[in-house]
């Protein structure tokens, strides 16, 4: 299974591709966890995307094409994966159609704005393993640690709201116009974000036909 999780920052794609994952027992790539790694460890990669990340920008495409690239032709890519965060723009599309890559569905999980906005504020992160979390929907069983490896919670600095209202302008400019070119190629389905994670995920796990 060779799936993609469209939404908006903060639509919950992470949270819900951590319980795929499991479910499908196939791996989660997120460009967003591989940066922030690169970041981190102030690889090539990192220092050229650390201003881009902090700005709410989306970082170019030659860079993350070769990141993906290079991540798909990791062993336990072999029998599928959940791609979150990316494809972002129809480059990054068009170079994973030129690459061979056929999809078997591509997810949009369909949320308000306004309601990102909310939500955002309340997101942490774990900054060793990439695990996500919110305040009140998706709260780790010690406040402020990480369940899956005992890292410090922070918040990331790109949820700032000023911050998360430009990447809101940049996901409606650059990645909304993915729903169109999925479509187009009838593998779009639309799932309505629901109140509660668990909803969500059985939602998708409908459309997915699971
Ligand atoms: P995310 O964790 O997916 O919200 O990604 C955090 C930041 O990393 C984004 O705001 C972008 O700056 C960058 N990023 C992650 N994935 C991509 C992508 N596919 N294309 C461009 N920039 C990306």
């Amino acid at each position: 299974m060779k799936l993609i999780l469209l939404g908006a920052p903060g639509a919950g794609k992470g949270t819900q591709a951590d319980i795929l994952c499991e479910k499908l027992d196939i791996p989660t790539i997120s460009t967003g966890n591989i940066l922030r790694a690169a970041v981190k460890n102030g690889t090539p990669t990192g220092l050229k995307a650390k201003a881009f990340m902090d700005a709410g920008q989306l970082v170019p495409d030659e860079v993350i094409i070769g990141i993906i690239s290079e991540r798909l032709e990791e062993p336990d890519c072999a029998k599928g994966y959940i791609l979150d965060g990316v494809p972002r723009t129809i480059a990054q599309a068009e170079a994973l159609e030129k690459a061979g890559i056929a999809f078997d569905c591509v997810v949009s999980l369909e949320i308000s704005d306004e309601e990102i906005c909310e939500r955002m504020g309340g997101r942490r992160v774990c900054p060793d393993c990439g695990a996500s979390y919110h305040v009140v929907a998706v709260p780790p069983k010690a406040e402020g640690v990480c369940d899956k490896c005992g890292g410090k919670l922070i918040q990331r600095k790109d949820d700032a709201p000023e911050t998360v209202k430009s990447r809101l302008e940049v996901y409606h400019k650059e990645t909304e116009p993915l729903k169109a070119f999925y479509a187009e190629r009838g593998l779009l389905k639309a799932v309505e974000n629901q109140p509660t994670v668990e909803a969500t995920s059985q939602a998708i796990l409908r459309v997915l036909g699971r």
